[in-house]
């Protein structure tokens, strides 16, 4: 077989089962966060709860193809100084006037984009335009549940500074995959959210401090562990692909002793308190009329070109990494408005 012909099918092959469960996590989180809802939307959001977790992703897909869509989903808080960051400006504008934007966006800025989000679904609630509804349900609970990584508070975000490169997909994607099937997701009622603009930097500080404990177990592991043991083959469809070993999986998962299901239960708490809070803010619009609709699809041409992205993704995933497009030449846009262009920056590497 010609190599291009084999690479093409590697990759296809891929495409269909890696990229699956590398994003299962961001899918269970948006899916579960609509059982803490109360009643007046759940009658929505359990009608649109498909849509809610298929598009949990979407963001992700945006990633290599949209300027600016990158840092939104991390912040390198460690860049700035040590934890509690006490001197780092929480607010856009104050942050702004210390380090610039274009500085801030190159280390991320995850919890100011969140709030931007739930303006636009505060918005799209008080319009009661389901499309945007929905659309800016699903992003926001990607955004959130992105905040709950401690992986994406670091400059150290696939543990490339310390050896340990792989880790990232490790924590957030094999773990959850291996062991999730056990984990409780029943957290409860969604509440209000007292601050908007502060409550994300609650997640980024609560993830942060658990990243000392996320790298410094796997490196006391790996130091334990037999060399030929900590990475093994397993098959997928017909194809190995290089992973962590069931056995250095397992030990690493005891040794967060519950701290991936912890961050993926707070994760959804938090998406379904931001929902309710925009809802709440818009003045608890009855949403009853619009459970009969259906959420407009996006476009076929934009659905084939997102395609295309899953493919080189599957590729990259796999291994832990996400891709980095500089300068891609697909033209994607936002089928229901302009919320892709979150923010405009040069600057683009994987996380
Ligand atoms: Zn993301
Ligand atoms: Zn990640």
């Amino acid at each position: 077989m010609p190599k291009k012909l084999f690479s093409l099918s590697f990759i296809l092959l891929l495409s269909q089962t890696v990229f699956a469960w590398g994003f299962w996590a961001h899918q269970r989180i948006n899916r579960m966060a609509v059982f803490t809802l109360p009643p007046e939307m759940i009658v929505l959001y359990k009608k649109n709860i498909e849509y809610l977790t298929e598009h949990a992703v979407d963001p992700d897909k945006r990633r290599g193809a949209i300027e600016g869509e990158d840092a939104c989903h991390f912040i390198d808080i460690d860049h700035y100084g040590t934890y509690p960051f006490v001197d780092f400006p929480r607010y856009w504008d104050e942050a702004v006037k210390v380090y610039t934007e274009d500085s801030l966006k190159a280390y991320g800025i995850v919890p100011f984009h969140i709030p931007v989000v739930m303006k636009r679904l505060t918005q799209a609630f008080k319009d009661k335009d389901l499309d945007r509804i929905m659309k800016l349900s699903a992003d926001l609970g990607h955004y959130v549940g992105d905040s709950h990584v401690p992986l994406h508070t670091t400059e150290n975000y696939n543990g490339q500074m310390t050896g340990q490169k792989g880790i990232h997909g490790f924590w957030e994607s094999r773990l959850p995959e291996l062991y999730a099937s056990k984990y409780n997701f029943y957290v409860g009622k969604a509440v209000l959210v007292e601050d908007v603009l502060l409550e994300p930097w609650d997640a980024v500080m609560e993830s942060h401090k658990a990243l000392d404990s996320v790298l410094a177990f796997e490196k006391e592991l790996t130091e334990s562990f037999p060399t030929d043991k900590k990475f093994g083959f397993e098959n997928r469809n017909g194809i190995l692909v290089r992973t962590y070993s069931q056995e250095f999986s397992l030990a690493y998962h005891q040794r967060l002793n519950g701290m991936v299901e912890r961050r993926m239960r707070q994760s959804i708490r938090r998406v379904g308190s931001f929902w309710y809070t925009a809802w709440k803010n818009a003045g608890s619009p009855d949403l009853s009329e619009l459970v009969d609709k259906t959420p407009q699809e996006v476009k076929e041409s934009y659905k084939r070109k997102l395609q295309i992205i899953d493919r080189e993704m599957a590729d990259n995933t796999a291994t832990g990494y996400r891709p980095c497009k500089v300068g891609s030449t697909y033209e994607l846009r936002n089928p229901f408005d302009e919320s892709f262009f979150c923010c405009a920056i040069a600057h683009h590497k994987p996380h």
